[in-house]
C-alpha cells in the first residue's frame, strides 16, 4: 500500500549538466508524487565541494523546468522543511554525528592517509576486503580531547556492528539483504566539516519526511549503510525503488563516449521536451500493452513504480528520434511557429522578413518533411534568404542550354497576374511548357534550382507562394545572371 501524501524527492549533485539517468530519475519521482497525489521535492547534493561546478544548480533547475517537471517543494519554493540545499545545512548534520558519537554508534578517527593507505595495501595483498580497521574505536576521551586540541585533521565514522543482517524490501528489485560484515565503517562527516553524501542523504530524508527513495540502481550498494544509520538514529525506514541501469545498445553502461548523455545536448540538438520526456519514461516502464506516444499528464495518471523493469534498459537513439518526428507531427501550427521563431532568433537568419502568416505556410510545407524544427533552417534556409550559392551537381544536371529562355518566358507568364495563387503559378509553368513544347520537367528543375539553390524540397509551387511573385521573378533574374553552364 502507497502511504497517503507520499513525499518524494530527486536529490542530483550539481556536477555541472543533467545526465539523462537523472531525468529519468527525477521524472520516476515526480510521476510517482503527481500520480498519487504526493510532494516531488528537489534536494541539491552539494556537499563534494571538490566537484562544484559554477551555475550547475542554476542549469539543474532550468532543464528539470524545461521538462515540465515542476517541483513542490526545494529550491526557491519553501515548504517549511528547508533549506533544500545541502551546503546551507551543516549545523544539522553535526548536530546528528554529535548524536551518534555519544551514543557510540559513530566514532572519532584521526588516523592519516598514509596509515590509511598501508591498511588497504595490506589488506589486498591478503586478499580481504579493504575496510577500515576500527584502529581509532578505542581512543579514550582523553586522548579524543587531547588530539582535538591539537587540531589534528579527523573524521567520524559508523560504528558498523558485526553479523548484522540487513533487508532492503525493494520495490522494483523484492527483497535484497545484505551482511553487516561487508560494511566499512563509513566516514559520516569530512575533515573539511562536510558530511559525506551517506549521512547528508539520511539525515534530509528523515527530517524532509521522505517516504520513497527512488534513484538508480547505483545507489543499491550504499543502500545498507543507510539502513545501518536508519536504525542506529532510531528512525523509520522509507521505502525503497531502485531503476534499473540504462545501457548502450551494446549493453555497457551509458557513457559519454558513446554519445551525449546530458539533457542540455539533446534540448540544444532540437529534441521536443515531449518527446525526450516521453523517450525517457520508457526507460524501464511500460503500462504492460504496446503504448509508446504519452504525454506527460497521461503518464502521471498511468505511471506504477510496480511496472519498472529491473533489467537494464536500453538507450537507443533511433527510437528517440522517431519519438521526436511522432510528437512533432503531433504539434500545431502555431506550437510550431513559436518554436520555429526561437530557431530563427538565434540563427544567421535573424533578420528574416516574413510575417508569421508566412512562416505558417512555411511550416505547412516542411512539417512532414522534419524531424526537428530547426531542419527547417537547416534544409530550406533559402525561405529566409536568397540563395548563396547553386547546387553544382543540380547545375550540371537539370541545367541546360534552353533553361535561360524557358525561365524568363516564365517570367513573362507571371508577370501577366494579379498576387498569383499556388495554382497560378501552376498554370502559367503549364502554359509555357505546352507554348514552347517541353515537358513541365525542364523547366520545374531549372526553376527549383533558381529560387531555392538546391534541388529537392518541398512543392516548387508552395515555395513560389510563400516567397511572393516579386521576390520570385528577382531570384529568378539573379540566377539568370549567375549561373553560367
Ligand atoms: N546525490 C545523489 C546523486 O547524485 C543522490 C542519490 C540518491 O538519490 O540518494 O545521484
Amino acid at each position: 500500500m502507497i502511504s497517503e501524501n507520499p513525499r518524494v524527492r530527486f536529490a542530483p549533485s550539481p556536477t555541472g549538466y543533467l545526465h539523462v539517468g537523472g531525468l529519468r530519475t527525477a521524472l520516476y519521482n515526480y510521476l510517482f508524487a503527481k500520480k498519487n497525489n504526493g510532494a516531488f521535492i528537489l534536494r541539491i547534493e552539494d556537499t563534494d565541494r571538490t566537484r562544484l561546478v559554477e551555475g550547475a544548480v542554476e542549469n539543474l533547475i532550468t532543464t528539470l523546468k524545461w521538462a515540465g517537471l515542476d517541483y513542490d517543494e526545494g529550491p526557491g519554493k519553501d515548504g517549511g522543511l528547508g533549506p533544500y540545499v545541502q551546503s546551507e545545512r551543516l549545523t544539522i548534520y553535526k548536530k546528528y554525528t554529535d548524536e551518534l558519537v555519544q551514543q557510540k554508534k559513530a566514532y572519532y578517527c584521526f588516523c592519516t592517509s598514509d596509515r590509511l593507505k598501508q591498511l588497504r595495501e595490506d589488506q589486498q595483498k591478503t586478499g580481504l576486503q579493504s575496510k577500515y580497521d576500527k584502529h581509532c574505536l578505542h581512543l579514550t576521551e582523553n586522548e579524543i580531547s587531547e588530539k582535538l586540541k591539537n587540531n589534528e585533521p579527523f573524521v567520524i565514522r559508523l560504528n558498523v556492528q558485526p553479523d548484522e543482517l540487513i533487508h532492503i524490501d525493494d520495490i522494483i528489485r523484492g527483497e535484497v539483504t545484505f551482511n553487516s560484515n561487508v560494511v566499512d565503517d563509513q566516514i559520516l562527516l569530512k575533515s573539511d566539516g562536510y558530511p559525506t553524501y551517506h549521512l547528508a542523504n539520511v539525515v534530509d530524508d528523515h527530517l524532509m519526511k521522505i517516504t520513497h527513495v527512488i534513484r538508480g540502481e547505483e545507489w543499491l550498494s550504499s543502500t545498507p549503510k543507510h539502513i545501518l544509520l536508519y536504525q542506529y538514529f532510531g528512525w523509520e525506514i522509507p521505502k525503497f525503488a531502485h531503476l534499473p541501469l540504462l545501457l548502450n545498445p551494446d549493453k555497457s553502461k551509458l557513457s559519454k563516449r558513446q554519445g551525449d548523455v546530458a539533457v542540455e545536448d539533446y534540448r540544444a540538438k532540437g529534441y521536443l521536451k515531449e518527446a525526450l520526456v516521453n523517450f525517457v519514461a520508457l526507460l524501464g516502464w511500460s503500462a504492460g500493452d504496446d503504448r509508446e506516444f504519452y504525454y506527460l499528464d497521461e503518464l502521471c495518471r498511468s505511471f506504477a513504480l510496480e511496472r519498472v523493469n529491473k533489467a537494464g534498459a536500453v538507450f537507443n537513439i533511433e527510437k528517440l528520434q522517431s519519438m521526436n518526428f511522432a510528437h512533432l507531427q503531433k504539434k500545431s501550427d502555431e506550437e510550431l511557429l513559436i518554436l520555429l521563431k526561437e530557431e530563427l532568433a538565434s540563427s544567421d537568419f535573424k533578420s528574416h522578413s516574413l510575417s508569421d502568416e508566412k512562416l505558417l505556410l512555411v511550416i505547412q510545407a516542411m512539417k512532414e518533411r522534419i524531424n526537428f524544427v530547426k531542419e527547417i533552417i537547416l534544409n530550406a534556409g533559402y525561405f529566409f534568404t536568397i540563395p548563396q550559392s547553386y547546387d553544382q551537381d543540380a547545375v550540371k544536371k537539370r541545367w541546360t542550354l534552353e533553361s535561360p529562355q524557358l525561365l524568363q518566358k516564365f517570367i513573362e507568364a507571371i508577370q501577366k497576374t494579379d498576387n498569383p495563387l499556388k495554382e497560378d503559378y501552376e498554370n502559367a509553368l503549364h502554359k509555357v511548357a505546352e507554348e514552347v513544347a517541353v515537358k513541365n520537367a525542364a523547366i520545374i528543375h531549372p526553376l527549383r534550382l533558381a529560387v531555392s539553390g538546391v534541388s529537392g524540397g518541398p512543392g516548387l509551387f508552395d515555395i513560389f507562394f510563400i516567397l511572393g511573385k516579386e521576390e520570385t521573378i528577382k531570384r529568378i533574374n539573379i540566377a539568370l545572371e549567375k549561373i553560367k553552364t
